[in-house]
């Protein structure tokens, strides 16, 4: 799960980590009013949006001007003009996709002096299991092109979670910084405060960039991206509090509604399985006929008529979908429930693209007759390869 930079910045504030003060404002009148409570003269409204990028974003709307998502204001009335402009509005940035994302929240923040512009991330590596921060002198809106040209330009420190964090580390990620005198102590304080806040609030990923080095030689944290482990959320109810719907996918909040993994993918043929492993295998062989997934979906072990139902309604409600392939390895799972659920939603919901099933495992014979006997046009296959040739060719044929 993700969350915006003003509430990432609101942490950052709870763990005593320096970032500039700011407010979020959900209309020009609360951006106008945040500017009474910052020092000035200068102010930056931001954009608040699900991904990077905004500096260098564009909005769709010719009304919202050209400046993109981050803009400095030179007064309270210039930033209501910006809030203005901007909210209600699509930015399109390099992370968003083509479509952009619309802009209902900014936040309003004072405007700092910058000296250095610094970039510094923290996230899980799962090849080490361990926390890992990853460092580069050279932050800001380019850090990308750093990684690509330059990778010997980013450095990364592995914490070992049985020493925890030590100020050696901070030292050599100060350094790469390039970092000195009174900064190299911040910096190993601030780092050691992200590491604690990556742990307490079991993050997967923690993106400050730019951290920056002041005029007058402070360290801040000017803008922050936080993602959190969806696994760990139940024991923070803060985060959660902080989700943001409109943010997400609908289909992929109604999937998580009832607890199915989906994800969804550009393609055209919906697929309907059980655990990922077998996901992925359907995936890739619906790939090697010749045609793409419309989306990743696992119903789980131990999913219900309900639970089938739910997720054949969401793959139906994709328009680009134009057929469907079901895959079950009935084991805890059994091929009559699942048959049922298909039959169901399939009745109520007046299925018109073509329909494949494989089933195999518990109660397969049973299910197979639920489905026979459905008067729905269902097409049975034998086995995985006889599956996705059915339903490619289906979707070939339907055009
Ligand atoms: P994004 O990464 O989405 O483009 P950032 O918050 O990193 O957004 O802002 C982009 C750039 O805008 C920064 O690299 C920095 O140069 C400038 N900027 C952002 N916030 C401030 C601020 N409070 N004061 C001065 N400049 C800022
Ligand atoms: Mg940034």
């Amino acid at each position: 799960m993700n969350i915006h930079e003003h509430q990432a910045k609101e942490l950052l504030h709870q763990f005593g980590i320096p970032t500039p003060k700011g407010f979020a404002a959900f209309s020009v009148r609360e951006a106008g009013e945040a500017t009474q409570q910052l020092s000035g003269p200068i102010y930056v409204v931001k954009a608040q949006i699900h991904a990077g990028g905004r500096g260098k974003g564009k909005f769709k709307e010719a009304s919202a001007g050209e400046k993109g998502g981050v803009r400095l204001a030179k007064s309270r009335a210039e930033v209501q003009t910006f809030a203005e402009q901007m909210l209600g509005a699509t930015l399109v940035t390099v992370q968003t996709g083509p479509d952009g994302k619309a802009v209902n929240r900014l936040y309003v923040t004072e405007g700092v002096e910058i000296e250095r512009e610094l970039y510094l991330s923290a996230l899980i590596d799962r090849t080490t299991s361990r926390v890992a921060f990853v460092a580069s002198a050279e932050g800001g809106m380019d850090i990308e092109k750093v990684a690509h040209e330059t990778p010997e330009k980013i450095i990364s420190v592995t914490i070992d979670p049985a020493s925890g964090y030590m100020p050696f580390h901070g030292r050599r990620i100060a350094f790469a910084l390039g970092l000195k005198g009174k900064q190299v102590g911040q910096c190993v304080k601030l780092v050691g405060d992200l590491y604690n806040l990556v742990l307490a609030k079991d993050m997967s990923m923690l993106e400050i960039n730019p951290l920056i080095t002041t005029k007058d030689g402070q360290l801040s944290c000017l803008d922050a991206k936080m993602s959190f482990d969806s696994n760990a959320l139940y024991r923070h109810p803060d985060i959660v509090e902080m989700r943001d719907l409109s943010e997400e996918d609908p289909a992929e909040v109604e999937a998580s509604k009832y607890d199915l993994s989906y994800v969804k993918l550009d393609g055209t043929i919906g697929c309907m399985v059980n655990g990922a492993g077998l996901a992925m295998a359907t995936m890739d062989i619906i790939k090697l006929y010749g045609a793409e997934p419309a989306n990743f979906l696992d119903v789980g072990g131990g999913a219900t008529k309900e639970k089938v139902q739910a997720a054949f309604k969401i793959i139906l409600s994709d328009p680009a979908v134009k057929g469907i392939l079901v895959n079950i390895f009935g084991g805890i799972m059994r091929c009559d429930i699942i048959a049922e659920g298909v039959v169901a939603a399939a009745r109520e919901m007046g299925i018109t693209v073509p329909l494949v099933v494989r089933l195999e495992g518990t109660n397969v014979e049973l299910g197979k007759k639920i489905m026979a006997e459905s008067g729905l046009k269902i097409v049975p296959a034998d086995d995985l390869d006889d599956a996705a040739r059915k339903i490619t060719a289906a979707v070939k044929e339907a055009g």
